[in-house]
């Protein structure tokens, strides 16, 4: 039999995410909404058809997407070393425990921007059998680097296009949903220089079309500048941090302008790792212990206010910025996706609705899955997240918490309780 279920709420929000539905219910049949009526519209023995949830006076929104996690990382100063002492199983451990805390904390969907295959696809089938609690996994698996490049320990060697599409196809069969590039080296590899382009755009631009082909989409780690244009010119679908380091460490940092409109005429959905930076500068105010800088970057970073005013100028241009906060990295824990939008509020100035879209609907749109996830509307799965206060009066109020969630039609936690 099919479970139907209705869920009660004086605050659910609307189908647009952008103000809420008074004293109205959702209908659930198994992991689908049915419909989302008000409540006066109920039938009168709706409650011997039905398990009724009553949330209350709370405030109901779909279930959180995160965009960008790394499920094997500890999210401590120290994430890098951990990784190192760890064996497979340990490793495994970790990954479960974080889905949980990500599960518990509202997020229903997510997106692994890069994890060992052996990791992984095991967790992701773990979750989709029902087996452990967390939230349905969107795995790249390893992602594509050069010898010693960013993530090396965990990433596929690639040198060239016909190596990387090889691996692409690999990657494809063992259920990866969308592929992840290093274009540039990372911040979190001491062996690798973020200043540097990994893959030239030629490769790149040749790399977005196999995607294309394939029914899948590129997402492309880059923090330099060079990296960075030719991943906006290759039109990549995804660009994860989008830094501009100049080759240079006398010029350190060159941000060209003209590429913001570019960007936005591409459609290309920027994940700026924003609410990493929001964590960490208030993790610092605290007098906690910080991750290492870089080698190749110490003494040249911009200011935060530089990296700022680069997102408030992308945002003016109407780039798409989503919700990604880097789970997995030093102080971005695997509860924290709400912080992106807190960050969008705080920092890019963003109204607090845009900000609740940039990590429901936005976020779907990104991971190609807005037909039916990151809005509560009929025929959409029904992932529910729900919170005490308005956060539309004070973005604050998402807190790390929340009151109640719903995966796919079932209780995970309501009222505070754990199901
Ligand atoms: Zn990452």
């Amino acid at each position: 039999m099919i479970m139907k279920k209705i869920i009660k709420s004086k605050n659910i929000s609307n189908e647009s995410l952008d103000g809420w539905l008074i004293d109205h219910c959702i209908l659930t049949e198994g992991n689908l909404i049915s419909s989302i009526i008000p409540e006066s519209k109920l039938p009168n023995d709706y409650e011997k058809k039905y398990e009724v949830i009553d949330l209350g006076n709370s405030f109901v929104l779909p279930g959180l997407i995160e965009s960008h996690a790394h499920f094997q990382f500890s999210a401590t100063p120290d994430a890098y070393k951990i990784y190192f002492e760890e064996n497979d199983l340990q490793k495994m451990e970790r990954a479960k425990n974080n889905a949980k805390i990500a599960l518990y904390s509202g997020v229903t969907t997510i997106r692994d921007l890069g994890a060992p295959n052996e990791l992984i696809f095991p967790l992701k089938s773990l979750i989709d059998n029902d087996e452990i609690d967390g939230p349905e996994i969107f795995p790249t698996g390893t992602p594509l680097t050069i010898e010693n490049g960013h993530c090396w320990f965990f990433g596929a060697i690639a040198n060239d296009t016909k190596e990387i599409c090889s691996i692409i196809e690999k990657q494809l069969k063992l259920g990866a949903a969308h592929i992840k590039i290093m274009a540039s080296g990372g911040y979190f590899t001491p062996s690798s220089n973020p200043r540097i382009s990994q893959y030239s755009f030629k490769i790149l631009n040749e790399v977005v079309n196999f995607c294309n082909d394939n029914d899948t989409y590129l997402c492309a780690h880059t923090l330099s500048n060079e990296s960075t244009k030719s991943c906006i010119d290759a039109g990549v679908h995804n660009i994860i941090h989008g830094r501009w380091f100049d080759k240079s460490l006398d010029k350190s940092y060159k941000f060209e302008e003209d590429y913001s409109k570019k960007i936005s005429d591409k459609g290309i959905f920027v994940d700026s790792t924003i609410s990493k930076h929001l964590l960490e500068y208030e993790s610092k105010l605290k007098g906690e212990k910080q991750r290492k800088p870089n080698p190749n970057v110490i003494n040249s970073e911009p200011t935060l206010e530089e990296i700022i005013n680069i997102f408030r100028k992308l945002d003016n241009d109407n780039v798409d910025i989503i919700g990604a906060l880097d789970m997995g990295m030093s102080q971005a824990f695997f509860d924290k996706c709400v912080a992106s939008a807190w960050a969008h509020v705080e920092w890019l100035g963003f109204d607090h609705w845009k900000a609740i879209r940039s990590i429901t609907s936005l976020n779907a749109k990104a991971l190609k899955i807005d037909n039916y996830k990151g809005s509560l509307k009929k025929n959409y799965i029904a992932d529910i997240v729900s919170f005490r206060s308005d956060p539309t009066l004070n973005i604050r109020n998402l807190e790390t918490n929340p009151n109640s969630v719903i995966k796919a039609g079932k209780a995970i936690k309501i009222n505070g309780q754990i199901i």
